[in-house]
């Protein structure tokens, strides 16, 4: 070989070996989830990183999701919060998600009544309670001023959580504590579902449903999952909705 050659041959080689070692090194993205809590904490993720990628809304998908129904993967339940829309900050599309909103995420009959529809006639595996930071609802049941209309009907199922931080915790105050109801509200609605739905109750005995409780901060956009009691956690449930998730 003409020593030319050879140059430009050792040094094809070596550039070849350069891209194969700067692949082989490069860092691999994550693989997207495919389990409804997994999916939920993608998205989220998608939408706190300000790369929010919706899935088509087009009349193709709506003509697919009429003629074939819809398979909602979770129900959320949020508060009415216009600052809470679960499909964005989750990152999801039509036909994924059965919303059931309220303001506080307080749970009556019409809202039982709609989650027992989705896990029972739609077979949706997951529910997911949603609070959020700066919840008006917790404000307005920690208020020492009365409210109008409805709204006493409504913060009286925030209460019982209130009653008994203060007498568990009466050092919080101000801004803790309600961050605090904020938190165990999540939960204790979550309990309220499966203590009030026989129908819910039976489908996670036999892990057809699992629960997730997250708290949504309206700043950061990050949805951090809360850890449930024993008897609220599942055999389908991720290893990721154990603790806290980071982003
Ligand atoms: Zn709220």
């Amino acid at each position: 070989m003409k020593p030319m050659i050879k140059i430009l041959a050792v040094g094809f080689l070596a550039a070849g070996v350069g891209v194969m070692a700067g692949r082989m090194l490069a860092p691999k993205p994550d693989p997207i989830p495919t389990d409804p809590l997994g999916k939920l904490q993608y998205g989220n993720k998608l939408f706190a990183n300000g790369k929010l990628a919706l899935p088509p809304v087009d009349e193709m998908t709506r003509y697919q999701l009429q003629t074939e129904g819809q398979k909602p993967f979770a129900v959320v339940v949020s508060c009415s919060d216009s600052r809470v829309p679960p499909e964005l900050i989750f990152n999801q599309g039509l036909g994924d998600l059965f919303v059931v909103r309220a303001a506080g995420h307080v749970i009556s009959v019409e809202t039982l009544a709609s989650i027992e529809y989705a896990v029972e006639h739609l077979k949706t595996p997951l529910i997911v309670v949603l609070g959020h930071s700066h919840c008006s609802a917790v404000q307005a049941t920690l208020s020492d001023k009365p409210s109008a209309g409805h709204l006493p009907q409504l913060t009286a199922h925030i209460e019982p959580v209130v009653q008994r931080l203060r007498e568990t915790h009466p050092h919080l105050k101000g801004d803790a504590l309600l961050e605090r109801v904020i938190r165990e509200h999540v939960i204790h609605t979550i309990q309220t579902i499966r203590k009030r739905s026989a129908i819910v109750r039976e489908l996670h005995a036999v892990g057809k449903v699992q629960f997730a409780g997250g708290v949504y901060d309206l700043r950061t956009g990050v949805v951090e999952w809360l850890k449930l009691p024993p008897e609220l956690d599942g055999e389908l449930s991720t290893t990721a909705h154990r603790g806290k998730v980071s982003h």
